[in-house]
């Protein structure tokens, strides 16, 4: 690690181009954006109405079956892998990635059109540090499939493949580090692969209408079946780690670590994926600071209660504690055996209810909305609680720290919050929380 710290990049300018869809064989065109710092990669369908946004995060993927897919709502982007690893590996962290279908043109079946589109944009610095997951102690994940995964302590993204086809022929194996120029030159042009018997019945139930051997490799026995010859002896293991830099750039940190796979597939890439992010809230939630600040950066009770209509039994912030930015907030309760849901829930087993949370949550969030609002003549108002999940109980004598993250403001009437509940360093409830604009 440098002294200096590295700094988010975005793309210098738009940049794209137009190819066919993988899985329904249809002309589509895709065009990268610069975004904004701390706005990680969003895929935009310029083909829907509203022409709504999807975050390449972990906690939206869908299906792992040959390519990676994520969704919010109903709505999905499909094979987003080697355009993420693309966008991740040459450094590229707030971008968004406007499609007028629901998946990427496939190109040649590598990431190189996507590298190509990228060096077109430009790449330039953004004014603030870029975030990185430290591995700290080894992870591992492992699939019925025969994958493992292994996560190490390294100062570098470093990763180490082996890949193993059926009856361990096309046994290949690399290591490198993952820089911008390592990744150009050595793995971006790795062209996808697949066993003929795999692509048969696809072939037959016409679900890969846009596959052909312009991109990608056919192995037939050990026959290898292509339009163009191999483009490296070991072009499978290569393209093995594109996928793997393409499902792990979902974690949205850049990774200091280095993964060593063998067999890996995108099930047990996203695995790894999700378990880091899970380690990296947790390393969020600790870092709550202990002594509450004062003045500057918070709102004491009197301050909230001046923007929070809620009053006793109802107010459930006792204080915030402080925000980052525009987008997220903490905010604090004190949880005392004086609560009135207590005398209820449950007599002699005082546990807080959870639902008491979801409202903790939704005021948190109200203050950040209503600060982002700037204004006071419209009032936000809680409309629907999803992915809601209470892990631990709170008990009197709890501090309970809420976390609110305003992930989407969609236009002016909509707005998301992803929240979550911490006591003693651990997660007790989450959520995400819908609210809607009115005037007062
Ligand atoms: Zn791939």
């Amino acid at each position: 690690m440098s002294s200096t710290p590295e700094f988010q990049h975005t793309l210098g300018k738009a940049a794209g181009f137009s190819g066919t869809s993988l899985h329904k064989g249809e002309k589509v065109t895709l065009k990268l954006h610069p975004a904004p710092v701390d706005h990680g990669i969003k895929f935009k369908r310029k083909d829907l109405q509203d022409e709504p946004t999807i975050d390449a995060k972990i906690d939206n993927l869908k299906m792992v079956e040959r390519a990676t897919t994520i969704g919010e709502g109903s709505v999905r982007v499909h094979t987003v892998e080697h355009v993420l690893a693309a966008l991740f590996a040459m450094g590229v962290d707030n971008a968004i990635v406007e499609m007028d279908a629901n998946e990427p043109p496939i190109g040649d079946g590598s990431a190189q059109p996507y590298v190509d589109v990228i060096k077109r944009a430009g790449v330039a610095a953004q004014e603030a540090p870029r975030k990185f997951f430290d591995v700290r102690e080894s992870m591992h994940m492992e699939a019925k499939t025969g994958a493992l995964l292994i996560l190490l302590p390294d100062k570098t993204f470093r990763i180490s493949c082996t890949q193993a086809g059926p009856n361990n022929r096309f046994t290949q194996f690399l290591s490198m580090e993952v820089t911008p120029a390592i990744f150009e030159r050595e793995i971006a042009p790795a062209r996808t692969f697949v066993y003929y018997e795999d692509v048969q019945s696809l072939m037959d139930k016409n679900l890969i209408k846009g596959g052909s051997l312009e991109n990608a490799i056919v192995v037939r026995g050990d026959a290898v079946l292509s339009k163009e010859p191999l483009r490296f002896t070991d072009e499978f293991v290569r393209h093995k780690i594109l996928d793997i830099i393409g499902d792990l750039a979902l974690v949205g940190h850049r990774i200091h670590g280095h993964v060593v796979a063998v067999k890996p597939g995108h099930g047990a890439n996203a695995e790894l994926a999700r378990a880091v992010a899970r380690e990296q809230t947790r390393r969020d939630a600790i870092s709550v600071p202990r002594t509450l600040p004062t003045g500057e950066g918070g709102f004491n009770t009197d301050e909230v209660m001046q923007i929070l209509p809620h009053r006793y039994p109802f107010l459930m912030v006792d204080r915030i504690v402080g925000f980052e930015g525009e987008t997220k907030c903490i905010g604090m309760k004190t949880v005392s055996i004086n609560e009135p849901f207590f005398q209820g829930h449950f007599p002699g087993h005082p546990v807080m209810p959870g639902v008491m949370q979801v409202e903790a949550m939704a005021q948190v969030a109200s203050i950040l909305l209503f600060k982002l609002a700037k204004t006071s003549s419209r009032v936000g108002y809680f409309m629907s609680a999803d992915e809601v999940k209470f892990r631990k109980p709170v008990f009197p004598g709890d501090t309970i720290f809420i976390h609110a993250e305003l992930t989407k403001a969609r236009g002016n009437r909509l707005a998301k919050a992803k929240c979550h509940c911490v006591v003693n360093d651990a997660v007790v409830s989450e959520g995400e929380l819908m609210f809607t604009f009115l005037d007062r």
